[in-house]
């Protein structure tokens, strides 16, 4: 009687095991959008459900016993790639893990995955394998970069706006590894823009911030930055040049936009702009030397507009990194 007893227990039991796995395998097959995969410790495949397939074009059958990371290689966060190796030690102080990460589709597509991944345990909590859910962000992460660009771009002409600007330079002071100059910043103003919108309409004006833009854009190197500051307030980072130099740079400007015939449907407009220029101390943050920059176009605006003048007071200025005196001899260039 007991041993029947005993019989039908280890049947239910049998029967229940059974029906979980039924579950479990109906739940992996049928969840789309997640891809889960067990992975030996040594970053073996496992086992996957089919969404591995539909995710990152991996066949979860033939694929069993081959490298994970290397199907979903290469492994990105950032710049540097991510190994098992990498997630075995983060995970030493945690029961799991949760991060995104850049993963790639068998055809190269770049996939951004938000990834949970446990370590599964023998009876003696040894670590028998891993446990990844990954789930596609692709999308969210797309329109969440997209956001960020737009926050950052100036709409009217593509060019960073302020905040692009202190995003893309954060507000340290930059140390030149060189001993040549750091950087110049143009601070540049359309003389008498409020003229154009009265004489030719705002849209006209509009047009004509988009060119000067292009001007200025399609005249930077590799390295500089332009961006617009203000309603026709320009801002350009010069990378590695001297005061003199930079003020080279600004006359050439000041000459092609004054030079440039601006069309806007059937309006030819002429503009000129003023430019101030400043050098920025190895070690000087950027916004004060841009402030600088800003003064020196103050008076290039005082003096009768359509000029470049430099910064002033700023040759006692001493390189910190080369400990040499700058060359900061000023210069005010008359209109030509
Ligand atoms: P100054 O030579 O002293 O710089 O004179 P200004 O007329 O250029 O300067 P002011 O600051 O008096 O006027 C700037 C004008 O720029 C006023 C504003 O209507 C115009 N503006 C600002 N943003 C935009 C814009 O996005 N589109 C257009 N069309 N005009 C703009
Ligand atoms: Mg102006
Ligand atoms: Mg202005």
């Amino acid at each position: 009687m007991v041993s029947i007893e005993d019989v039908s227990a280890t049947v239910e039991e049998a029967h229940l095991l059974h029906q979980h796995r039924q579950w479990l395998e109906l739940v992996l097959e049928k969840l789309e959008g997640y891809c889960v995969a067990m992975v030996t410790t040594e970053g073996l495949l496992l086992a996957a459900n089919p969404s591995i397939d539909r995710m990152f074009g991996i066949n979860s059958v033939n694929s069993v016993g081959q490298g994970f990371f290397e199907l979903l290689g290469p492994v990105q966060a950032g710049s540097s790639t991510v190994s098992l190796a990498d997630i075995k030690t983060a995970l030493l102080d945690r029961g799991s893990l949760r991060f995104d990460m850049a993963l790639h589709h068998q055809s190269g597509k770049l996939i951004w995955g938000d990834i949970l991944v446990s370590p599964t345990m023998e009876e003696d909590n040894s670590v028998n394998g891993y446990v990844f859910v990954i789930r596609d962000a692709s999308k969210q992460h797309d329109a969440h970069i997209s956001l960020v660009k737009d926050a950052q771009t100036d709409p009217l002409t593509g060019l960073f706006n302020r905040r692009g600007l202190e995003s893309s330079l954060g507000d340290q002071a930059m140390i030149s590894s060189s001993a040549g100059p750091l950087a110049c910043w143009i601070m540049m103003d359309i003389d008498h823009f409020k003229r154009v919108n009265d004489t030719y309409g705002h849209s006209v004006g509009d047009d004509v911030l988009r060119q000067v833009a292009r001007l200025l854009k399609n005249s930077a190197r590799e390295g500089d930055i332009v961006a617009r500051i203000g309603g026709e307030e320009f801002l350009i980072m010069l990378l590695g040049v001297s005061l003199a130099t930079a003020l080279v740079a600004a006359e050439r400007l000041r000459h092609q936009i004054q030079d440039h015939k601006l069309i806007s449907g059937s309006d030819h407009i002429q503009v000129t702009a003023s430019f101030g220029v400043a050098e920025q101390d190895c070690g000087e943050r950027w916004a004060k030397t841009v402030v600088a920059a800003d003064e020196a176009l103050s008076r290039a605006k005082a003096s009768g507009r359509n000029r470049s003048v430099t910064a002033e007071n700023r040759s006692q200025h001493i390189d910190r990194c080369t400990n040499a005196p700058l060359d900061c001899s000023h210069h005010d260039v008359q209109k030509t």
